[in-house]
């Protein structure tokens, strides 16, 4: 189990605020071979070296080395995804994302010194997604907009179409926000008795994710029982907040780092054996933090230590060992890889090994399933017509005969609705836990109906 260690001072050593950049030893492992082109999906739509990983990476080195001014790699190097699906194939080990988000970091500085960045960038992570009320706020008012007649009368106007066309769409695909958060005031499940297991249960802290809490916490929910149901202890620390995965993929490092570290007391602090998220983006990001902080003297170690813990939902079930569901479910659904579950955090066989157990579940693959939905993080906003682009060529792969399209990460999970109503498309977006949660309440109900006495 995880020990607090003196928790001290949050506050960032003035110094590590301009960002090292790019490291050498990185982007020299790069030999120029190729492979990594016919994976990256801005490649694939482009046919533009400058906007491949090989083209980044150069595009880099250069800058680094002072052969080319910083301005000149902006463009490639912020339409680029991050979805590292080049680090899956790229055969000397590459960290092409890394090296994209330290360049970032560097675009960023300049950025905020000369007074460039976008407004709206830098109010939606750091006065909104950095402030969890503020964010539930946002989303209170968003459910008032879409409950209260506003939203009908604004369509029956037409006002919507006055937004660009991403907002409309994306406004069309986000479901109802829920009355509440994730009401983990309540307490929370005790974890069933297991027959195999003699030891302590083990005890989990969980991520409630900014986006996940605000509009799916019905996924939370599901995510607490399915732990429950698996004999684990589930705790959710009060004062954690936004991961940070925004903000790094944005280049605001120093925010990010800031949020760590908060993350980072809050969960040591309540002795947890695991973190763990039901976000891809939020369990990428985390499983980071030791990189994020290793210049930091003081939170170095503990970013370390917290990393080592933190696991996706997926991988904790299959790692601690899940109990098949004895409800059946009768439904064939498709699954998309989220790119930071299968190439950020190489999750791919877990996810499946959950929904092949549930007895009536039919697993179709889609073609190409890692291949990225568009969504990344704020791209969808940031890059709209390559972000379309990507999603209607993600919505014509999923098998029309599936009824539920199946992922683990939220930004998927808005972006694939936006697009499957765009194209009228009935198919339901469900999370993996969603599905197993699923399977556990028809094995209750199974129960219950076999233990009712017989008239
Ligand atoms: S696959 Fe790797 S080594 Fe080859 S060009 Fe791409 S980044 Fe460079
Ligand atoms: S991270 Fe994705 S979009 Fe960026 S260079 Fe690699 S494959 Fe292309």
């Amino acid at each position: 189990m995880l020990k607090p260690e003196e928790l001290t001072d949050r506050s960032t050593d003035q110094t590590m605020k301009m960002f090292a950049g790019p490291d050498p030893d990185e982007y020299s492992k790069c030999v120029h071979c190729g492979f990594c082109l016919e994976v990256c999906p801005t490649y694939q739509q482009l046919s533009d070296e400058n906007h491949s990983p090989r083209g980044r990476v150069f595009l880099i080195k250069q800058v680094a080395e002072g052969t080319l001014p910083l301005e000149a790699a902006e463009d490639p190097v912020f339409a680029c995804l991050d979805c590292r699906a080049c680090e899956t194939v790229c055969p000397s080990g590459v960290p092409v994302g890394h090296l994209i988000e330290m360049s970032r970091g560097q675009i960023h500085d300049v950025r905020t010194q000369a007074q460039k960045q976008s407004r709206r960038e830098r109010w939606m992570l750091r006065g909104l997604f950095s402030h969890p009320r503020r964010l539930r706020l946002a989303g209170g008012l968003l459910r008032f907009y879409q409950l209260s007649g506003l939203r009908r009368a604004a369509r029956a106007v037409g006002a919507l179409k006055l937004l660009p066309r991403h907002l409309q769409e994306i406004e069309a695909g986000l479901p109802t926000v829920p009355s509440r958060r994730s009401d983990f005031s309540l307490p929370l499940p005790v974890p069933a008795p297991s027959d195999h297991r003699s030891t302590q249960p083990v005890r989990v802290g969980l991520l409630t994710g900014c986006v996940m809490d605000v509009l799916f916490a019905d996924v939370n929910d599901a995510t607490v029982r399915v732990i429950a149901r698996n004999h684990m202890t589930v705790v959710v620390p009060k004062g954690q907040v936004c991961c940070g995965a925004l903000h790094v993929h944005a280049g605001d490092r120093e925010e990010a780092q800031a949020l760590a570290r908060r993350n980072i007391d809050e969960f040591l602090g309540s002795q947890v054996d695991f973190v763990v998220t039901n976000s891809a983006g939020c369990g990428a990001a985390m499983k980071e933090y030791g990189d994020l902080l290793r210049d930091d003297p003081v939170y170095r170690e503990k970013a370390q230590a917290f990393s080592a813990v933190v696991r996706d939902i997926s991988e904790i079930l299959v790692e601690q060992g899940f109990d098949a569901p004895a409800g059946r479910l009768d439904r064939q659904v498709t699954y998309h890889d989220a790119c930071h579950l299968c190439h950020a955090q190489r999750i791919r066989e877990q996810p499946r090994q959950l929904l092949t157990a549930i007895e009536g579940v039919d697993l179709i693959e889609m073609p190409d399933s890692e291949r990225c939905c568009g969504s990344a993080g704020v791209y969808n906003l940031t890059h709209p017509d390559m972000a379309r682009q990507l999603l209607d060529r993600k919505i014509t792969d999923i098998p029309e005969q599936a009824s539920a399209v199946v992922m683990g990460n939220p930004g998927c999970m808005i972006q694939i609705r936006a697009g499957l109503a765009a194209h009228g498309r009935s198919t339901t977006v469900l999370h993996t836990v969603q599905l197993l949660d699923m399977a556990y309440q028809a094995e209750m109900a199974e129960a219950q109906a076999s233990s009712a006495p017989k008239r």
